[in-house]
């Protein structure tokens, strides 16, 4: 599959930007349609009533670090159970599934800045949904590695978090991942611990509380490092925030 490089590089910002200004233009021009199913809408947001119920709600989660759980289950999963994780609490609206993945899928290979946009809008609105009482002082996003950033075209972790902090007035800051790990894909839980520990540094003071984001949360890993991390910069509330949650059989 070829990749655009181009929408959302940090060297194209321009081309991003103009790309999101035609897209907000044709918004106006044509309002009411569901950017998932294009029918008519009465919204005000960027989807129709019926797809947004239909969507995969993480409703059924572990309190602790919302990994998907059966209905009518413990509150926390068995991980929890046996050790809790390095963050307080994560804040995962979404599934990783139907058209929430192919949604990720077109903004994470595709660099298409219309599902980076949506993405966002869901992120933004299930976070609304689910806390809003006490909200971050920062946001942190999960560095990727400068060799992956680059085959992506774009770093996906940062780009949400910067667009996150503009919709709700939230400091971005940044980490950096002092050494290169090897991929998550394939290892289990205790292998992914171990595969991102000491992995990143916060070179700034935090905050007491702060968020830590990713686009997609799988065991959580990589939340954990950069977690840890967190503390070690002097935050002591520290929230794990992505877009969407891998299903218990992916995870
Ligand atoms: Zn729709
Ligand atoms: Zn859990």
């Amino acid at each position: 599959m070829s990749k655009c490089k181009c929408l959302l590089g940090k060297s194209k910002k321009l081309s991003s930007r103009s790309l999101q200004y035609v897209d907000h233009l044709l918004k106006q021009l044509l309002p009411g349609r569901c950017d998932f199913c294009l029918a008519p809408s009465t919204s005000s947001r960027s989807w129709c009533n019926a797809c947004f119920k239909t969507l995969p709600w993480n409703n059924h989660a572990c309190y602790q670090c919302a990994e998907p759980i059966p209905d009518n289950t413990y509150s926390l999963c068995g991980h929890c159970l046996k050790q809790l994780p390095a963050y307080d609490i994560a804040r995962v609206g979404l599934r990783y599934e139907g058209e929430v993945a192919l949604l990720i899928q077109r903004f994470k290979f595709n660099a298409d800045p219309r599902a980076g946009v949506l993405l966002v809008d869901l992120m933004h609105a299930s976070l609304q949904q689910l806390f809003p009482q006490e909200l971050p002082q920062a946001l942190v996003a999960v560095p990727r590695h400068p060799q992956r950033a680059k085959e992506f075209g774009f770093d996906q972790a940062q780009w949400l978090s910067q667009q996150l902090s503009k919709r709700m007035g939230i400091p971005c800051l940044a980490a950096r991942r002092i050494r290169s790990t090897p991929t998550q894909r394939g290892l289990d839980r205790s292998a992914r611990l171990r595969n991102v520990q000491d992995a990143f540094v916060v070179g700034v003071a935090l905050p007491p509380h702060v968020a830590v984001v990713d686009d997609i949360m799988t065991t959580g890993a990589s939340l954990e490092g950069l977690a840890k991390a967190c503390r070690i910069a002097g935050a002591s509330r520290v929230e794990a925030w992505a877009a969407a949650r891998t299903p218990l059989a992916l995870s």
